[in-house]
């Protein structure tokens, strides 16, 4: 749910070099030119974007499937000096230039991930705008059960969508301990949900994406340690105002840094809007 500039990459220079070093795809050049093409102007979306072996059976044979898996687990390492072409995709996978993992919000991120899974679309195995840093939490939960073929929820893209991903999207609710009048908040539950209204046009797929990205144990793992720093500092505030005012200063340094809709900035934007919770807060000092 993070904007990440697409990597600059020229796809067809990828295509170029089959000759050199996968001599089986070749034949298949042609029509990877045109599905980078569609892929591109449909913003990588599976309702719309339909697998070449679906167009036509077995366009894409399976030894070049293989040929193809063979160029995807070759971008795990630095490639020797001819077969360079993929190294940007080495480095998209090490760069550590992104606090939050663009397509959960989640900290850190050590993966790539094929926004349109490899199983379904051997075809965009190696191509720039399908491959997405992500952490390994939401990426393994996943797995290709998301953005499969004719999918009418197409996951939130982080190089597509960057223009919504620029307005917060989601917001922490924090929800009282269980039976408690008046409630209290020794252990709260969290909420990842949409922050927009469920007429917005993303709605349907903003829920969608949550409910298949995110890793519920590491949220809550995530969000309990916010939480906990949160409740020291909250008793050194005299006033309501005051303490809002702290929320909000690091809520704007979380956008700068790791973007709108990091789990971080979520949180902070529903302490925010929860001034119960930060009236409790700043009664009940951590004992
Ligand atoms: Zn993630």
């Amino acid at each position: 749910m993070i904007f990440v500039p697409y990597p600059r990459v020229k796809n067809s220079k990828t295509i170029a070099v089959f000759s050199v070093y996968a001599p089986a795809l070749v034949s298949l050049a042609p029509d990877l030119k045109k599905a980078y093409r569609n892929y591109r102007a449909n913003k990588g979306s599976p309702a719309v974007v339909l697998p070449l072996n679906y167009a036509q059976a077995g366009k894409v044979s399976p030894a070049q499937k293989t040929e193809l898996d063979k160029l995807y687990a070759s971008t795990y390492k630095k490639l020797k000096e001819n077969h360079r072409h993929l190294d940007w995709a080495y480095d998209l996978r090490k760069a550590d230039n992104l606090p939050y993992c663009p397509m959960c919000g989640n900290t850190g991120r050590d993966a790539l991930d094929h926004y349109l899974p490899k199983a379904d679309y051997p075809e965009f195995a190696v191509l720039s705008f399908n491959l997405v840093p992500t952490c390994t939490s939401c990426n393994s939960k996943r797995s290709n059960s998301a953005n499969a073929p004719r999918s009418p929820l197409p996951l939130i893209h982080p190089y597509f969508d960057g223009r919504r991903l620029s307005s917060p999207l989601v917001v922490v609710v924090i929800d009282p301990d269980k039976g408690t009048t008046p409630p209290t908040y020794l252990m709260p539950s969290f909420r990842l949900v949409p922050a927009i209204a469920p007429t917005d046009g993303l709605f349907a797929r903003l829920a969608n994406h949550l409910d298949k990205c995110v890793d519920d144990t590491q949220l809550r793992r995530w969000l309990t340690g916010r939480w906990k720093l949160w409740r020291l500092k909250a008793p050194d505030y005299s006033t309501l105002a005051e303490l809002r005012k702290a929320i909000d200063r690091e809520l704007q340094a979380e956008i700068d840094v790791g973007g709108m809709n990091n789990w971080t900035a979520a949180f902070l934007r529903g302490l925010l809007v929860s001034p119960s919770v930060l009236q409790w807060m700043m009664k009940h000092p951590p004992s």
